[in-house]
């Protein structure tokens, strides 16, 4: 089927008889099966009740394949088996020897890179190029980072003998499937927890592959059991009594959901939540790069990012100069196939996502801002949105405050440093934050002022297992990566 890779400008400016030709990653990379079981004491498996559901390409809307649909029993068998091996094998390891298992882990997915980039690709919408060179290498780097923690538990500052807790129950989104299972599992195990992972129901297979990667590098069966399936799998896991420690990665709402569900019953919790980050560029940025920096803020990952920066500060005296530039660099973004090496801008996770961004962005428009988009050709098939600009935003509109998780920014502006503070701490949230200017003073004078998780300067959405990352507020609490990211598994 054709896809559409065109968008504006075939060339740079100013170069002319230069089109792109299309670049595509080749597809049979990745043999998929016509079905996939759930991964529970280290055998796949349909559901005991034999239920499914398909996961489609969002960039076409074809199916790729049928996943099962764990429902309570699977759960409880899931949970079962990651008990039995921590009490058995894995939770008796000792951390050098859970150290080689994890850096077998990590050399597979570097090993089967490429064959990861293109299943992340296909299954989430997302361009090759980012699912290559982002997704799949920090994945194996958070594995990596963790193995070298396992033998060196004793000196990450939480007292001389910390224990793991036992059975973690992590549930993840869509967004980065293999990069948020990795974020999950590689702390858990190396801290001595067994995990049982629900990935989200439009992104089942990455998480399923990993399971196949924990196998092939010989880990004790039980030790990582992944349950496919919908929110309800999700709710049945975080509420099972014999899950230790609950980990959860998605929306505000479903995170306000699990506390209650989770309060008063012993288990230990962490949630990364929500947010609508503040990206602040002030006069004396160099433009080019605060341009750069707010394209990759806003528009990486078709916006399906946390932590994107969806709230452009500019300052007022170069807010035309910057938007004129930022107009000018968005013309020659391409948004198309997401297997294409040229491709920029993906499709859009699924026909829901995409519902929920247009409901928004309407709402802008409704509510009086200013709506541009570059000259953009969408596909006729799958979810697509075209980047999209609102100026004239006010902070009471929908889209200076809701979570739009798509490719579309608000721009405010402000005059002097006191008030981008404050414009950008007017939020139920508080997950990240974006600076640009010159002057080291005013990064460290505005850093200490944010209320959010990471600050970056001069840079934006950068990860590095070494980092920890997490939010306040309405973001959430705990923090993963790091050796911050150790202690929500341990007991200390
Ligand atoms: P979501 O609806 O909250 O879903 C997240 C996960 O929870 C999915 O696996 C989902 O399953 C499952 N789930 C749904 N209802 C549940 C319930 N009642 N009990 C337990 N689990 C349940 O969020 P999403 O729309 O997929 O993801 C986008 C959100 O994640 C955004 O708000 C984004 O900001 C947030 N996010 C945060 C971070 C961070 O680190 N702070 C990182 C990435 C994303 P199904 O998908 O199968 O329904
Ligand atoms: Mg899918």
């Amino acid at each position: 089927m054709a896809r559409v890779t065109e968008t504006a400008p075939a060339a740079p400016r100013g170069v002319t008889g230069m089109g792109y030709a299309r670049a595509p990653e080749s597809r049979d990379l990745v043999r998929l099966g016509a079905e996939y079981g759930l991964y529970i004491g280290g055998e796949f498996r349909p559901a005991v009740e034999g239920g499914t559901f398909t996961t489609v390409d969002p960039a076409t809307e074809e199916p790729l394949a049928a996943v099962a649909d764990a429902g309570a029993r699977d759960v409880d068998l899931a949970v079962a088996a990651a008990r039995e091996s921590s009490e058995a094998r894995w939770g008796r390891l000792r951390g050098r020897d859970r150290a080689k298992y994890l850096f077998r882990i990590a050399r597979i997915i570097q090993e089967r890179a490429r064959e990861l980039a293109v299943l992340e690709s296909l299954d989430n919408g997302k361009p090759i190029r980012e699912a290559r060179d982002v997704d799949v290498p920090l994945a194996a780097a958070y594995f990596f980072y963790y193995a070298g923690w396992a033998d060196k538990l004793e000196h990450a500052g939480f007292g001389p003998s910390p224990r793991p807790l036992g059975v973690a129950g992590q549930v993840i989104p869509w967004n980065f499937p293999l990069l948020m299972a990795a974020w999950k599992l590689a702390p858990a195990l190396a801290a001595g927890n067994t995990c049982v992972l629900k990935p989200a129901e439009t992104t089942p297979l990455s998480a399923l592959f990993l399971a196949g990667i924990c196998e092939e590098a010989g880990l004790p069966p039980g030790t990582v059991n992944v349950v496919t399936g919908a929110g309800a799998t999700g709710a049945s896991l975080v509420a099972h009594p014999g899950v230790d420690k609950v980990a959860f990665t998605g929306s505000t709402e479903v995170g306000k959901e699990i506390r209650r569900r989770v309060a008063g019953s012993g288990t230990r919790l962490t949630l990364e939540l929500g947010g609508k980050a503040a990206n602040i560029v002030f006069d004396d940025a160099p433009v080019d790069q605060a341009v750069e920096g707010i394209v990759n803020g806003i528009f990486f990952n078709q916006g399906h990012v946390c932590c994107a920066g969806s709230r452009l500060l500019v300052q007022e005296s170069v807010a035309g100069s910057v938007l004129d530039r930022l107009r000018q660099r968005l013309a020659t973004l391409r948004l198309g196939d997401p297997l294409d090496k040229n491709t920029d801008i993906g499709a859009i996770n699924s026909a829901a996502q995409l519902e929920k961004i247009r409901a928004l962005a309407d709402s802008g428009t409704a509510e009086g801002a200013e709506r541009w988009s570059p000259p953009c050709r969408l596909p006729e098939r799958g979810f697509w949105f075209p980047p999209t600009v609102f100026t004239g935003v006010s902070q009471s509109h929908r889209i200076a405050r809701e979570e739009i998780f798509g490719p579309v920014l608000s721009v405010l502006t402000f005059r002097t440093p006191e008030e981008a503070v404050a414009k950008a701490n007017n939020t139920p949230y508080g997950l990240s934050a974006g600076i640009w200017t010159e002057k080291g003073s005013r990064i460290l004078w505005m850093a200490q002022r944010l209320e959010a998780g990471v600050v970056w300067a001069n840079t934006y959405n950068r990860f590095d297992p070494a980092s920890p990352f997490g939010g306040y507020q309405e973001s959430g609490f705990g923090r993963e990566g790091g050796r911050h990211g150790l202690e929500a598994y341990l007991d200390v």
